[in-house]
């Protein structure tokens, strides 16, 4: 059969693992090793998967069936067989089970959000992945339910149901009710309002209110799709339209007496539910940085073919300067997400109260949720500029991965929550002396003198900027300018020391136009770097 697909989509046939070069050399530098599975996948997003998700986008969309034939309560969400089939076959790259079995680092499922480039179906994959780290962690009961999710002929997947229509942000609002019977705990209410993967999950780790001391009452529980009796545990009120992450269906829950299990210890619910949480802002950052990256080697791929002019689009000087601007702003986001994903990795072991490394673990995630969501944002949409007028065309792949950039900096927190969390882990778990700490050890290791006296420059200007902030007493109103602040200046020391570690002058160029368009972006970037092409050549489809 005639397969044009490659027509509207140049990338294809990239292997987005093995020929993502900037990827690789971050890799390199926080010592992660892949393997045959990763390599494929990388093969299999550009050759097949990215296809099959544009079509799901565009004409597949997850679709509730209420009832069955004989008017019985089946609330069945349907799926594309084709959409069906990759879910099964990311498992099969054991994108959820090699991690959550314990059996290789959290990393390698981290890096996988980057390649799989659609945050709808990698969104799946998350909720599965919490919710199996939830149970192998904090499940003490009888039940095998771990061995389910850990099945790799025909896994279990999972969802994660906290927020609820008065409260996202606000998870002490939470109205659901739990309570413990002679045989075991039930759950009720009506509030869970953005269930994503309801109708998909075989299970779900849910938060509920036992007892009315606001946050301190929550409990944090697993929540199977069926009950002891075989039937639905749950009803599935309706699907979402969503302007974005099509593919993953979000719906609305009820609960009428529904059959929990406890997590871990009744009071300390809030401390697992937001650790779990974690795990989804580090996939966040990374399927954000992910989709921004092949919006942008597509964008790439056309200004090599697109003339005006005279000439092809990548030829004129200002176009040039967008693209290195844009690459050099999109390797920040990604190191820096790599960063929260290698650290995460690291302490995915230890429990409540914590220890410094998980706090500054934490930190890390927060600043990285931020800087990936907004660079995901701008990068996705300057990449449909890059196409011009039929950039806006849904015809063509790139208007969805903008559309799938716009949730990242709302869902599992949007950037005000990333701020004021990252303010509370500041003054409650003094991880700043950590942070500056952290920062001063990179700059000692940059060799390039010009980057590191700049780096120096910015470590005092974060430190600055902090004591000014906590002086003023304004914590709250300045958090988020810190936040993004606080997010560069960290982006900008592991790329120059990437940079000097790798011996890597292509990095050394591109640190120095993160410099520039993170720190001195209100006056004009003239350096002859800014159309020094080597830095994003790497793209060129040979
Ligand atoms: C597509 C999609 C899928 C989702 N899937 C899930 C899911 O599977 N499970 C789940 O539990 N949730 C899910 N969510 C919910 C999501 O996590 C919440 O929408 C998000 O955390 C924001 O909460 P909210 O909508 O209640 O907004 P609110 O908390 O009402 O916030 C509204 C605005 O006020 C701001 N704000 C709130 N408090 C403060 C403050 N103290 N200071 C300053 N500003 C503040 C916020 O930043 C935001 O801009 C999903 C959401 C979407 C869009």
């Amino acid at each position: 059969m005639k397969d044009q697909f490659h027509e509207i989509f140049k990338s294809k046939g990239i292997n987005y693992f093995t020929q993502d070069q900037p990827m690789r050399e971050f890799l390199n530098f926080f010592k992660f090793e892949g393997d045959s599975d990763i390599e494929e996948l990388g093969k299999y997003v550009s050759e097949e998967l990215i296809e099959i998700m544009d079509f799901v986008d565009h004409n597949g969309k997850p679709e509730l069936i209420t009832w069955n034939p004989d008017g019985k309560r089946i609330d069945y969400v349907r799926l594309s067989p084709e959409h069906k089939k990759a879910l099964k076959r990311l498992q099969d790259f054991g994108v959820v089970i090699k991690s959550a079995s314990g059996n290789v680092p959290w990393m390698y499922h981290f890096v996988s959000g980057y390649l799989i480039s659609d945050s709808g179906i990698f969104c799946s994959l998350t909720l599965t992945a919490q919710t199996a780290y939830a149970l192998k962690k904090y499940y003490k009961g009888d039940e095998k339910f771990l061995e389910h999710f850990l099945d790799g002929s025909d896994p279990w997947y999972g969802a994660t149901f906290y927020s609820e229509t008065q409260g996202g942000s606000d998870l002490g609002a939470n109205k659901t009710r739990a309570t413990e019977t002679k045989n075991g705990w039930v759950l009720n209410g009506s509030d869970k309002y953005f269930a994503s993967n309801a109708g998909i999950a075989d299970g779900a780790v849910v938060i509920a209110m036992a007892g009315d001391k606001g946050i301190r009452s929550l409990v944090t529980f697993f929540m199977p799709a069926a009950r002891k009796s075989g039937e639905p545990n749950f009803t599935i009120r309706r699907l979402k339209n969503k302007l974005g992450t099509v593919a993953v269906p979000t719906g609305e829950v009820e609960f009428s007496d529904s059959e929990a299990y406890l997590l871990g210890e009744r009071n300390k619910g809030i401390y697992y539910a937001m650790e779990i949480l974690t795990i989804s802002r580090v996939d966040d950052a990374m399927a954000a940085v992910g989709i921004a990256r092949k919006a942008f080697w597509e964008a790439y791929l056309f200004a090599e073919r697109r003339a005006t002019f005279g000439k092809t689009i990548n030829s004129h000087p200002l176009m040039r300067k967008d693209i290195t601007s844009l690459e050099a702003e999109l390797e920040g986001a990604i190191i820096l997400s790599l960063y929260a994903a290698k650290l995460f990795s690291d302490v995915v072991e230890v429990e409540p109260p914590y220890n410094d490394s998980y706090h500054y673990a934490r930190f890390i995630t927060h600043l990285s949720k931020n800087i990936a969501a907004w660079s995901s944002v701008h990068v996705t949409q300057y990449s449909m500029e890059i196409f011009g007028g039929i950039g806006f065309f849904e015809e063509f792949p790139i208007a969805k991965f903008h559309r799938d950039a716009l949730v990242t900096s709302i869902w599992e927190g949007t950037s005000n929550i990333q701020a004021l969390e990252m303010m509370e882990t500041i003054a409650k778990k003094g991880v700043a002396t950590v942070f500056f700490d952290d920062l001063k050890r990179r700059m000692e290791r940059v060799k390039d003198t010009f980057l590191k006296e700049k780096l120096e420059t910015r470590i005092k200007f974060a430190e600055e900027q902090f004591e000014s902030l906590v002086k003023s007493g304004s914590f709250e109103r300045g958090s988020k300018d810190l936040l993004k602040i606080f997010g560069n200046v960290l982006s900008l020391a592991l790329l120059s020391e990437a940079g000097s570690e790798l011996g890597s002058q292509r990095l050394i160029g591109i640190s120095e136009i993160y410099d520039i368009i993170s720190f001195e972006n209100n006056r004009i970037g003239f350096e002859d770097l800014f159309e020094n092409m080597e830095l994003v050549n790497w793209m060129h489809k040979v």
